[in-house]
Parts: structure tokens; C-alpha cells; sequence
């Protein structure tokens, strides 16, 4: 889910290898989660262990211009030795491995999605957006809601403060709520969260 900057290293320094991610989503085309995407698909051509497996990027409306774009700067990035297949917009639901995913248009920017990933239990990523009703929808009763709060307290226009939050969570009602795309105010944040949220870290890793 987003591939921003770092995201690699991350995923290498928690044990995983980049072969064994077959499915990339993007909520959107902002850098601060695709930053990682030229890095992600220079390196599925030229590791010690290039890949072979298919990868399948999923995204909103413009994901096929914003790749070539990159292919354009990039050269390297094109595949080499496996099969990249690129979706925009999934209409309903799509099952790909055993895995249900849902994308749905978010209030951030044209082409921001929220996401809902279901595999046993429900997943959805809310993205970057501001109060939304597809939000509400796509988090209805999920059990677990990754959700983008910039800030405790000042709202700034395509994003969700606590105040927002907490009405998008009363009418959603998810079980367990992240709260993620924290910008440096939340350091001074003095408050108390209390269930279902929780703030989100580098590394953290959830049980559902
Ligand atoms: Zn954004
Ligand atoms: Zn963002």
C-alpha cells in the first residue's frame, strides 16, 4: 500500500525481499507515497535475485500516464524479466490471489482512492482525504481502519484532523482505528487517545 520514500529499505529491514510483494497500491500520485516506486521497480530488474514473478499495480484515474512519465525519466525501470500488469480504477470488487480488493474516489485530489483489502478480515486504507462518504462506506465495520490524520488540531483543506476523524469513525464504526500521516504537530500532541485508536510507527506491526 503507497510506495513513499524509504519504503524499500523498510521492507528490507523488516526480513522481507521485494519479490515477495506482488500487488502495489497507490491511493495517489503525491511523493510521499510513490517516491519509492522507480526504486521498488529499478531494483525488481537489477538485484542479486531479479524478479520473475508478475506484479500488478493498482491505482486511480491517470496510472498509466504517470508510469510511462516515470518510464520516460527512468528507462531502467521497464521490465525486464517479469510481467507488470497495470489497473486503474477497479470498478466493484477484484480478486486477485485470494485477495478482495475494493478501491473507492477519496476527497483529497483527483485521482486519490481509499482502498479496502479483504482476506478474512477487512482492511481499508482511507488514504490522504478529507471527510469523506465513501470513506464512511468503504470502513463500514472493517476490522481495521488505517487512516490519515495530519494533524490533532489544524485542518487543512484534502485532510482529516481528530474532529473529522472521530465523525468519520462514529458513522463507520471500524474495529480498530490507525491513525497514520502524522505530521510534526502530533509531537506536541498532549492529549489521550483512547480505543479504538491507535498511533501509528515505523515497523508496527498489527494482529487482527
Ligand atoms: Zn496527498
Ligand atoms: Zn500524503
Amino acid at each position: 500500500m503507497d510506495v513513499g520514500p524509504s519504503v524499500v529499505r523498510r521492507l528490507l529491514e523488516q526480513g522481507f525481499t521485494i519479490n515477495e510483494i506482488d500487488i502495489i497500491v497507490l491511493t495517489h500520485f503525491h511523493v510521499d507515497h510513490t517516491a519509492d516506486l522507480s526504486t521498488f521497480l529499478f531494483a525488481s530488474n537489477y538485484s542479486v535475485d531479479p524478479r520473475t514473478r508478475p506484479l500488478t499495480i493498482i491505482a486511480g484515474q491517470g496510472i498509466h500516464r504517470f508510469y510511462r512519465s516515470l518510464l520516460n525519466v527512468y528507462r531502467w525501470l521497464k521490465p525486464k524479466h517479469y510481467e507488470l500488469t497495470i489497473r486503474s480504477s477497479i470498478k466493484g470488487e477484484l480478486q486477485l490471489y485470494d485477495i478482495i480488493i475494493q478501491t473507492v474516489k477519496m476527497n483529497h485530489n483527483r485521482e486519490s482512492v481509499g482502498v479496502s483489502i479483504e482476506k478474512k478480515k477487512r482492511v481499508v486504507f482511507s488514504g490522504d482525504t478529507d471527510y469523506s462518504k465513501n470513506l464512511i462506506k468503504l470502513a463500514h465495520k472493517a476490522d481495521l481502519l488505517v487512516a490519515e490524520c495530519s494533524f490533532p488540531e489544524t485542518k487543512l483543506k484534502g485532510h482529516m484532523n481528530l474532529e473529522v476523524l472521530d465523525r468519520v469513525v462514529k458513522e463507520a464504526r471500524p474495529e480498530r482505528v490507525i491513525l497514520s500521516h502524522l505530521y510534526p504537530e502530533w509531537d506536541a500532541f498532549k492529549g489521550v487517545l483512547h480505543g479504538p485508536y491507535l498511533l501509528a510507527e515505523d515497523g508496527m506491526e498489527i494482529i487482527l
